[in-house]
């Protein structure tokens, strides 16, 4: 009997193997990872520097050990470089993997911005383990940062490593951070707050480029002015893993397309997690890819069994500034309620009819959080 393969040991990959292990521990099962194959919490990545934790004390288990719990074959650093969907295998270089069914959990890429400048190539980004560790040791010994952008993962590295001790920078074409999750109140508060901390904001301009100056670098903004840095963390967002699906022939759009049993278009082909669009939602985050995982776990198991979402806030790990988020769907159709006082900001979403479809909340407004996601619908209802 050919194996359900797994491509991915993030936080998808495992978590669907361990969802399907509660149900069926005999089905022959092989997962498959480019990385190193460590279990790590991913969000540990943005909040580790503060608590002092090196990148080795953030992977919670080997590969090996993870092979043994998952009663699994487990193959770190390998590559599968093409998936054949009508011979139900996958390709790693020259081998070939035959499956029973496979699961893409292939993640997200940080998105590049094509900078200018002579030191573009030493501009770093952080999606996983391995970048933390290489970030990690250009900090080391060194004490500015400039973070380019001030999206939830610019925001959540700029307060760490701030409360760390180092000096950061964070630049947005925005004239707020969080731009797309808070209002204008609500990112006045965090501003202020991480500015509160020692972060220095240059808001509403971009990097124009990034230059060798001595031992370091300078950043050049668009707005004329320019600063010196020792190390430069791009974070302006993700883009869904798609090369392997579109060479496959798989139906692709922001992500990799899936239904509600998390199937592509191709018989026997699942993905889940930052790679895929579930019914047109592509989300980034934990509580999507466990509520996922535990659905496509179920089929995996014989029993096809559709994810559902209720609502899922973010916490957003700025302790200068607590933040918690839960955006209206795209396009609700409603508008914002705020109100701010000076430890506090709180904005409502509300339908035309009063119903609550979103909130933002900073400061000790984050207290009402349970109460108020009780009133959210969900984002895909059973
Ligand atoms: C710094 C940071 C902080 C975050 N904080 C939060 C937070 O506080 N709350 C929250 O909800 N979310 C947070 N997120 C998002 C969350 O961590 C991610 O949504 C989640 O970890 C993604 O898991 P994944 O398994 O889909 O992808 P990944 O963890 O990226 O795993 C992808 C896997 O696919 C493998 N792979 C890819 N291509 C191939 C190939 N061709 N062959 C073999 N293997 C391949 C990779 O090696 C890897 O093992 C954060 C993200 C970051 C970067």
């Amino acid at each position: 009997m050919n194996p359900i393969v797994i491509i991915g040991t993030g936080l998808a990959g495992y978590n669907t193997a361990k969802e399907l292990r509660k149900l069926d521990r005999d089905t022959p099962l092989v997962i498959v990872a480019a990385d190193s194959g460590h279990f790590y919490s991913k969000p540990m990545l943005s909040s580790a520097f503060a608590s002092g934790k090196a990148p080795e004390q953030l992977a919670m288990n080997t590969p090996e050990q993870m092979a043994g719990q998952l009663a699994a074959t487990v193959r770190p650093g390998t590559r599968v470089t093409a998936i054949d969907t009508a011979a139900h295998a996958v390709r790693i270089g020259e081998e070939t993997l035959e499956y029973s069914k496979l699961v893409l959990a292939l993640g997200a890429d940080q998105i590049r911005l094509p900078i200018a400048g002579d030191a573009a190539d030493s501009v770093l980004t952080v999606n996983d383990l391995g970048d933390y560790s290489c970030f990690r040791a250009a900090l080391e010994g060194k004490r500015t940062v400039a973070i380019i952008g001030a999206g939830l993962i610019g925001c959540e590295f700029a307060n760490d490593l701030t409360a760390g001790g180092c000096s950061v920078h964070v630049i947005d074409v925005a004239p707020q951070p969080l731009s797309r999750l808070l209002t204008p109140e609500g990112g006045e508060m965090l501003r202020g707050k991480l500015a509160d901390i020692g972060v220095t904001w240059h808001l509403g301009t971009s990097v124009a480029g990034v230059d060798r100056d001595g031992t370091g670098m300078r950043v050049a903004l668009a707005n004329g002015e320019s600063f010196a840095t020792d190390v430069v963390l791009s974070a302006i967002g993700l883009r869904p893993k798609l090369d392997l699906a579109k060479a496959a022939g798989l139906a692709v759009n922001r992500g990799i397309v899936v239904d509600r049993q998390l199937q592509t278009s191709a018989p026997d082909v699942f993905a889940l997690g930052d790679c895929a669009e579930v019914c047109g939602l592509l989300l980034p985050f934990v509580m999507p890819i466990m509520n996922a995982a535990r659905a496509l776990g179920a089929t995996l198991a014989g029993k096809p069994t559709p994810v559902t979402y209720p609502a899922m806030p973010v916490l957003v790990k700025t302790p200068a500034c607590p933040t918690i988020v839960s955006p209206p769907a795209a396009g609700a159709e409603g508008k914002w309620e705020v109100v701010r006082d000076a430890g506090s900001c709180k904005a409502l979403f509300r339908s035309p009819d009063g119903r609550l479809l979103g909130f933002a909340l900073n400061g000790t407004a984050t207290a009402e959080r349970a109460a108020l996601a009780k009133e959210l619908p969900p984002v895909l209802a059973s």
